[in-house]
């Protein structure tokens, strides 16, 4: 363990963009389609994590392979950038991210074998506990929570606690 942090922790001082899959990680995977639409539950915890990374210097973005207007809706409110939509092909969406980021600056979070790909040429990857075996056995981390449920937190405060950030909270510095 303690080989493994030493390992890890001039990796998590490295980044600068947290990237995320949104189906499986953002989300338990679940979609509800209705009227043309579609649904999707996100979890708070996740988005309180997402603004701790931001506060801590790290910028948030989305790679995901559908396109929906929740996402969209979601992705403004939290105000990630950058954030692309529609590519089932994950690799031509980090190639265009890479043109600003060294893969060294990039983490990503990832639930099936489409994100492999991508989870094999950043920084530091994460998976969910819901994520398939392929994608698990490979990560530098892998959250016990799953996606949809607390996953993304669980994973923010991991990646702050090994870049050392104390945070503060309504006055107070806490551990994370
Ligand atoms: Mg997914």
């Amino acid at each position: 363990m303690v080989a493994q942090k030493n390992k890890l922790e001039p990796a998590a001082r490295r980044i600068k963009l947290f990237l995320l899959d949104v189906d499986g990680v953002m989300t338990d995977g679940g979609i509800y389609l209705y009227r043309g639409g579609e649904a999707k539950k996100f979890n708070v915890h996740d988005g309180l994590g997402i603004s701790l990374l931001k506060r801590a210097g790290i910028s948030v973005g989305i790679i995901t392979g559908r396109v929906s207007e929740a996402v969209r809706k979601r992705a403004e409110e939290l105000k990630l950038d950058p954030v692309y939509q529609g590519y089932g092909d994950k690799l031509p969406a980090l190639e265009k991210i890479l043109k600003d980021y060294t893969a060294e600056e990039l983490a990503y979070t990832g639930d099936d074998l489409l994100d492999i790909p991508v989870l094999k040429r950043v920084g530091l990857s994460f998976a969910p506990a819901n994520a398939r075996p392929e994608v698990q056995k490979i990560v530098d981390y892998c959250s016990t929570s799953s996606g949809g449920a607390g996953a993304i937190r669980d994973i923010a405060d991991w990646l702050l606690k090994m870049r050392g950030v104390k945070q503060e909270i309504f006055g107070k510095y806490i551990d994370l």
